[in-house]
């Protein structure tokens, strides 16, 4: 199969649901990615900083650049002028450095926070009371130049599929206490749910997911 008949398989089995595809591209050469916007996917994920960098400079400009992996504070400022979407906000000082930095670009820049849903311990991400710390802190609240918008995580790496669903459902019911208790604002719009990966995807979709982040399912392994 070729990257477009993978894209448009997996487009077709997300149709009806509300989740979105965003096309891992880490790791992968510039024609892959170029395949994949010749196919019309133009929403991208990548999880360094200096790749999705690199690769922002040569591909065209209406391609949407999601940052999916951990994110160090000192690397914000490279990618501040064009990243649409920051999914693994796991601190108050990283969505500090993001606000300084966004605004130097005089942009908004749209973020998740990354909630720690698996059982394995090697996984980044909050806790649930570490999010609705951020959420109710005067910090956050006197932030202008980001906006949270929904929540990410990453199930467990395992076959079991039921752990996987209870994992995604978990982090839905999470997302939907939040909008519950939080009223909008303008830095606060709660509407997105990442979750789902190659493996996992279509229960994340069942599961409420707004956005499944999928690499190998598109490029191959990596
Ligand atoms: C690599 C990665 C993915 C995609 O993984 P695949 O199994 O290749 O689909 C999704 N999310 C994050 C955070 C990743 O680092």
């Amino acid at each position: 199969m070729t990257i477009a008949q993978n894209i448009e398989k997996i487009n077709t089995s997300l149709a009806g649901t509300s989740a979105r595809l965003i096309a891992v591209t880490k790791t992968k050469p510039i024609e892959d990615l170029q395949a994949a916007y010749d196919a019309n996917c133009k929403t991208f994920g990548e999880n360094k900083v200096q790749e999705m960098v690199q690769k922002w400079e040569v591909l065209p400009k209406d391609i949407e650049w999601h940052l999916i992996g951990h994110l160090q504070s000192n690397k914000v400022k490279y990618m501040a002028p064009f990243v649409a979407m920051i999914h693994s906000v796991d601190s108050l000082k990283l969505l500090q450095e993001i606000d300084k930095q966004a605004l130097k670009n005089n942009r908004v820049i749209d973020c998740l926070l990354q909630i720690y849903i698996a059982k394995e311990e090697t996984k980044f991400g909050l806790s649930e009371e570490e999010a609705h710390d951020i959420l109710g802190s005067e910090v956050f609240k006197s932030m202008k130049n980001i906006r949270i918008i929904g929540v990410m995580g990453m199930a467990t790496n395992t076959d079991n599929q039921e752990q996987v669903r209870i994992e995604f459902r978990g982090l839905k019911t999470f997302f939907d206490g939040l909008k519950a208790q939080y009223a909008d604002t303008e830095n606060l719009q709660l509407r997105e749910v990442s979750m789902g990966m190659s493996g996992d995807y279509l229960i994340a979709a069942e599961e409420g997911s707004t956005l499944v982040r999928v690499g190998s399912a598109i490029f191959g392994s990596r």
